[in-house]
Formats: C-alpha cells, structure tokens, sequence
C-alpha cells in the first residue's frame, strides 16, 4: 500500500512538473498499469481547460460467434441506461451538469467510451463514468429499449424478409459480400431480437475486468489524478477472462466475378476489384498505407482525370476475420461501367508490367510522412490516436509512424504490389435492378398487356 501510495505521488508529481517539450510531443505519454491490472496512459498537454477521456474495454464483436455478434454493442448502450434505480436521462442530465459530453463505439476488438470534458470536473467525470461501469442495473425494460434502438441503428427490425434477402446475397456491401462468400463474415445481419439480460450480464461479469481494460486521459491533467485512479479505479477487482474465440479464415471459394444488386431502379453503379493482401513482413501496415496512397493517385489520374469515368475513385482497405483485402473502386454512370473496367483492367496490367514509378512513390513516401507532423492535433485528436494505436506503445514512448512510413523501400513497396496483382482477384459490381428507362418500358408493357386483357375480356363477353 506505501508502495503504491508513493507510486502515486511520485506520478503526480510528473504530471505537474512534465515540462511543455513532452507535451509537445505526442509520441511520447505516461504509461502505467494499477495492482488490478488496469492500463493507464495520462498525457498533460498545453490545452490545459479540456480533457479527452477514452476507457477502452478489450471485448467487442470478435468475440462472439454469429448469432451473439451484437451482444457487445447491446451492453454497451445499456450502460447508458441508468445508474441505481435512475433513467437514461438522469445519467444524461449527470454529464450535462458536469460540462462533458460522451459517447461508446462498439468495435471488431473493442468496445470504447469517448468523454471530452471541462479539465476541472476530471475526477467527477471519471466517477460517472465509474458508477455507470459498476453500478448501472439492468432490467427487462431496458433491455428491450436498448434492442430498440439498435435495431434502428442497423436499419429496422431483421423481418424475415431481411433474413430472405441476406441469405439470397443480395444488397451487401461488394466487400461485405466477399466475406460472406469466402466464409469470413457472418451471412445474416446482426440480429438481437433472441438476446437476453442473462446474456448481457455474463459479457459484463466476463469481460468487463480492469486487466482487461485501458484508462487514457489527455489535456489538463489534475496532479492528484493517479493518486485518485489507485483509489478509485484501483478498486474494481480482477479476475481471469474467457478464452477468445478464433477468428474466421477462408474456407469457402468465391466467384471471381459478381454482380449485386443495390436497390431496384436507379442510373449509378460502383466497380470493386478486390485482391486479398499479402503479408509482406517489416512495416506492413505502413507497406500498404503507401500503396493505398499510390494507387488512389493512379486511380484519379486514371479514371477521373484522363477518362472522365469515376468522379471518386479510390482505393480501400478492410480486415475481415483473419484476412485483410485492398480495393481498387469507384463509383459510376451505369451506363459508363464496361468502359470503366476496361480502363482498370488497363491500369492493373500497366502496373503488373511497370511496377512502380519511382519519382511518384518517393513524392507520395515523402507527403504521408510530412502529414505525420500535423496529422494529430489537440487533445481528443491525442487521445484517439493513442486509442488506434496501443500496440505501437512501448517504455513511455509511442512508435513514430513517420520514421516506419519513411522506411519502406521503393523495392520493398514494388515487390508487395506484384505480390498483390499476381492474384486475379475479385470482380464485384453493385448496380440497381432496372434502369428508369428500362422500368419505365416494363411498366408500359404491363399497362399493355392489362389493357389487353380488358378488350379481350370484352370481346368474348360481347360474343357470348
Ligand atoms: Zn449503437
């Protein structure tokens, strides 16, 4: 206990002394875990009125097989339902009262809860946000107000229809779809009609332990907030977690090439060609963040500038179960579509034959690591950044992102672009079912042939 007491002072101490070339650098932060196991990251910055709160709880949609998937996400906005025996609005009231506002995002890997706050009613907020961890009660009322709204989150009660329409792929997103189909991602929407509190209350009595969780506060830090964090959030006792469930792999084949259908009249279409990515070892990420940067550029000058066929297009990456995918997309005229896939097929063989163009990669290379100089500014910016990047944390300091960024080499960045391309890939356009023209023509042939049937009906009355 004297240790920790000490502990205490000697980080307060820290915090009141830091001085303003630490804060300046963002890079760098104050990491420290409590006896419980609670992970603590305080920043003091220059913006000293305002502090950004992010408490991170290692559990969110990974974590739950298909039919559960919403389970997380359906916790998390119960604990916004009340404190004891009070309302959602008297929880709101509470933060209101206090200057802060909040809000939680339920991830793949996490579920977080986002504060910005008046500097000096810190420990106040982190009390509320305590009491709400530790004390909100649950009942059946709550439960199916919070399913709810979730519900309407996801785009209305999953009827049956919905459930069809799912099962027959169609209406999904085209790199949603290719999860699907490769056995990455769940076939039906999420759905939370059959979850029940036990359920809920399980997650939270598993789950939610402070040696699972991490505490981040950025800005105007009070000196005696790490001796008030042992005390308080100290206090949450510790207990062993569940086993995580494995992560889907691929265990089904796709199509090579698909069409979708998005809605069921309209002129637009969009163009997916969707290649699984390679891991290509040191740095990466960064190796993957450049050639996103590239080929957004070949895209634009591509598709938008020298044909006049996307207004948008661009490249895209998304992690789904174990597997991450790169996309070269854009959104178009439906009528311009075979002229688009045409120029991309192009675009991938110029780039299967050519590779790289040095001086563009370098130009490229040189602007995502100037942009790191000012990428992440103010408080909340800190605050998120740190949230998006816990792996990189290690002894005080956080990875620099410009110097990986920098360290990608032109041969090691060409090499994983091959690497890419050598697949063939997947082909997925997402288009309406009838054009206006074409609804238009079969909405004629329809009055036609009613009209038809009319006079016919006539006829053989009159002959009768
Ligand atoms: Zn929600």
């Amino acid at each position: 206990m004297a240790r920790r007491f000490l502990f205490s002072l000697v980080a307060g101490f820290w915090l009141l002394t830091s001085n303003s070339a630490s804060a300046e650098d963002y890079l760098q932060a104050e990491g420290y875990a409590l006896e419980n196991g609670l992970q603590l990251l305080l920043k003091p910055t220059a913006e000293h009125q305002h502090v950004s709160i992010r408490l991170i709880v290692s559990v969110g949609f990974d974590n739950f097989s298909c039919a559960d998937k919403e389970l997380p996400h359906l916790l998390e906005h119960m604990l916004f339902s009340g404190i004891d025996q009070h309302d959602e609005i008297d929880l709101e009231a509470r933060m209101q009262a206090l200057g802060g506002e909040w809000n939680a995002y339920t991830r793949d890997t996490d579920t977080t809860f986002v504060i910005e706050a008046p500097a000096k009613n810190q420990r106040a907020v982190l009390d509320l946000l305590l009491a709400t961890l530790t004390q909100s009660q649950f009942t059946e009322k709550k439960l199916e107000a919070a399913k709810k709204v979730i519900e309407h989150e996801n785009g209305g009660h999953y009827s049956d229809l919905q459930r069809l329409i799912d099962q027959q792929n169609l209406s999904r997103e085209a790199n949603q779809q290719l999860a699907v189909e490769l056995g990455l991602a769940c076939v039906e929407k999420n759905n939370v009609n059959h979850l029940s509190l036990a359920q809920v209350e399980q997650l939270q009595s598993d789950w939610y332990a402070p040696n699972n969780m991490t505490l981040i506060v950025v800005g105007g830090l009070d000196p005696r907030l790490p001796a008030y964090l042992d005390r308080q959030y100290g206090a949450i006792p510790a207990h062993d977690l569940p086993q995580a469930i494995e992560l889907p792999q691929v265990s089904r084949e796709a199509q090579p090439r698909r069409e979708l259908i998005t809605r069921l009249v309209g002129e637009n279409a969009s163009l997916h060609w969707i290649f699984p990515e390679p891991w290509v070892g040191d740095n990466d990420y960064e190796v993957w963040e450049l050639l996103s940067d590239y080929i957004d550029w070949k895209l634009y000058e591509t598709l938008r500038i020298e044909r006049n066929l996307s207004y948008g297009p661009s490249s895209e990456r998304n992690v789904f179960g174990s597997t991450s995918f790169f996309s070269l997309n854009g959104t178009l005229e439906r009528g311009d579509l075979d002229a688009a896939l045409s120029a991309l097929h192009e675009l991938v063989d110029g780039l299967k034959r050519d590779g790289l163009d040095e001086k563009t990669f370098l130009r490229l290379q040189a602007a995502a690591v100037a942009k790191q100089q000012w990428g992440v500014q103010g408080n909340s910016a800190i605050a998120d950044y740190y949230w998006g990047s816990l792996a990189d944390y290690d002894n005080g300091r956080f990875a620099d992102p410009a110097k990986r960024l920098a360290k990608v080499s032109f041969k090691q960045a060409n090499t994983a672009l091959q690497q890419l391309l050598e697949q063939p890939g997947y082909i997925r356009i997402e288009k309406p079912l009838l054009t206006a023209n074409g609804l238009y023509f079969g909405l004629a042939a329809m009055a036609g042939l009613f009209l038809l049937a009319f006079f016919v009906g006539r006829l053989s009355k009159g002959s009768s």
